[in-house]
């Protein structure tokens, strides 16, 4: 049987899976990676993109941290992917149960997905950390120097920076659904940021699956690990 083979089975014989991606999820969109081939881990920046994706850096630096947020983190027109697509369609045919992810696009909402746990956060959602005002990418996007609020105080992106908690409820849910999960697909993410890498460890069955371009610490653990593009794997998946 081929590995894609393997995986249909494992797909045909399932109705609880969830899916745990990250940032390579979302590449095949046009929205850069920060530790694949062309991540922005790459490319040079006058700091480290850890740094300026910092709590710390935030609250020293807020000016240059907007120029790298406008710049590489608001991808406003990129649209979901063959990857995105299928697991839309797999939660529609109650195949499916959660997407756990580590991006903060909204990617997977605009293919349809319902069930979305964002360990951190969302570009979408930005609010003012004086008064709590609620604003949309667009306003950060079309603002220049530091977003303002109507009240004076600073608009944050409800994303979770380096240095900052997850939220608890998001935590909680994403390892309720994948404790629950008869398959784990993991794919898209180099499984180097904590905590969330470490919630595939909450999986105790037998299928996990890894789709991944590039090694990854859980290889030697999965039941079957495909090396290659997330969407175009997916996407050869029959949902039945
Ligand atoms: P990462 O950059 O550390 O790793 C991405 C992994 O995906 C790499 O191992 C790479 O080889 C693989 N990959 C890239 N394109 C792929 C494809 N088409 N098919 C299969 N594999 C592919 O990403 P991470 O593990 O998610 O951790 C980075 C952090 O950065 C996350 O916390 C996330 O919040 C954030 N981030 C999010 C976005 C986004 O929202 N789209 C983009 C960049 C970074």
């Amino acid at each position: 049987m081929t590995k894609l083979e393997q995986l249909q089975k494992m797909v045909d014989e399932s109705s609880r899976i969830v899916f745990f991606g990250g940032a390579g999820v979302s590449t095949e969109s046009g929205i850069p990676d920060f530790r694949g081939v062309d991540g922005l881990y790459r490319q040079r920046y006058k700091y480290p993109p850890e740094e300026i994706l910092s709590h710390t850096f935030f609250q020293t630096h807020r000016a240059e941290f907007f120029e790298f947020y406008r710049d590489k983190m608001l991808c406003l027109d990129a649209q979901p992917n063959a990857a995105h697509r299928k697991l839309a369609e797999l939660e529609q045919a109650g195949k499916l149960t959660a997407v756990v992810t580590q991006n903060i696009d909204g990617l997977h909402q605009k293919a349809g997905s319902k069930n979305v746990f964002e360990l951190h956060g969302s570009v979408l959602r930005n609010y003012c950390l004086r008064c709590r005002k609620q604003y949309g990418a667009e306003f950060i996007l079309n603002s220049s120097g530091i977003p303002t609020c109507t009240c004076g105080g600073v608009i944050k992106p409800d994303v979770v920076l380096y240095e900052e908690g997850l939220n608890q409820g998001t935590l909680s849910g994403a390892v309720e659904a994948i404790s629950s999960a008869d398959m784990l697909i993991v794919g898209g993410t180099s499984l180097s940021v904590y905590p969330a890498a470490g919630l595939v460890n909450y999986y105790r069955g037998d299928r996990l699956v890894l789709i991944n371009k590039t090694a990854t610490p859980l290889d030697g653990n999965a039941d079957l690990v495909i090396s290659g593009s997330i969407g175009d794997t997916l996407d050869r998946i029959a949902v039945r």
